[in-house]
């Protein structure tokens, strides 16, 4: 028989090291992992294990539920793939249970934190990642966008042509101009702008610090 209880992932008596056997996986495919602070992480478990034993689900130790079964079900722990664009950002999710895996020390990024508030450099690439008159397509959250490299100089524009929707992020770059991969559409890629019209694409601030490229969300 198929009902509420019988759908749940966790019963009472779960263990951390049974929500630790699920849950890194699982964040692992979306590219995150277990913050590096082994005590912190603890914590956070034990504290979703007190709300699975007296509400029934791991649900958020810190957020709010709001009582709408739908809602609350996007704070059932790891909640990641509901917030991708703003843990991208964070390099955390809410508690910082989870950081990117790209992140080497967790430590700093504990606690409850709301969405940032304007715009948040995300590191997209390491400046190595690119030779001169290259491009690529990179990964925002959920978002794609195309990251290129000219005389030493990285733009960024929206990852979409806006003939067909192909990943400009592949098309080929002929100074600081690329050609979309499918019918050869170009834009500049430092005004994302093209001849045909009402077809220019949004261009991203792009800054480079230590070898690293983040760019302007
Ligand atoms: S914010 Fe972190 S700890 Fe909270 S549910 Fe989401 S993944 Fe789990």
């Amino acid at each position: 028989m198929s009902d509420a209880t019988s759908k749940r992932r966790f019963s009472p008596g779960t263990t951390i090291d049974d929500l630790k056997a699920y849950m890194g996986p699982f964040a692992a495919r979306l590219g995150y992992k277990f913050n590096t602070d082994e005590d912190f992480v603890a914590m956070v478990l034990e504290g979703e294990i007190e709300v699975l034993d007296r509400d029934g689900d791991v649900y958020c130790p810190c957020r709010m539920r709001t009582g709408d079964p739908k809602e609350d079900l996007k704070i059932v722990c790891p909640c990641i793939p509901f917030y991708t664009d703003q843990f991208s950002a964070m390099s955390k999710c809410w508690c910082g249970l989870f950081i990117r895996t790209d992140v080497e020390d967790g430590s700093t990024l504990h606690g409850v934190i709301e969405a940032p508030d304007g715009p948040v450099d995300v590191r997209v690439a390491a400046t190595g990642d690119l030779a001169d008159g290259q491009g690529r397509v990179v990964a925002v959250g959920k978002r794609k966008l195309a990251l290129f490299r000219v005389d030493g100089e990285f733009f960024c524009l929206e990852n979409v042509c806006k003939h067909l929707w192909a990943p400009l992020g592949e098309g080929y770059l002929d100074g600081h101009f690329v050609m979309c991969p499918w019918h050869g559409w170009r834009y500049d890629v430092r005004t994302g702008t093209t001849d045909h019209p009402d077809a220019d694409v949004r261009t991203f601030a792009v800054t480079v610090l230590g070898g690293e490229v983040f760019v302007r969300i």
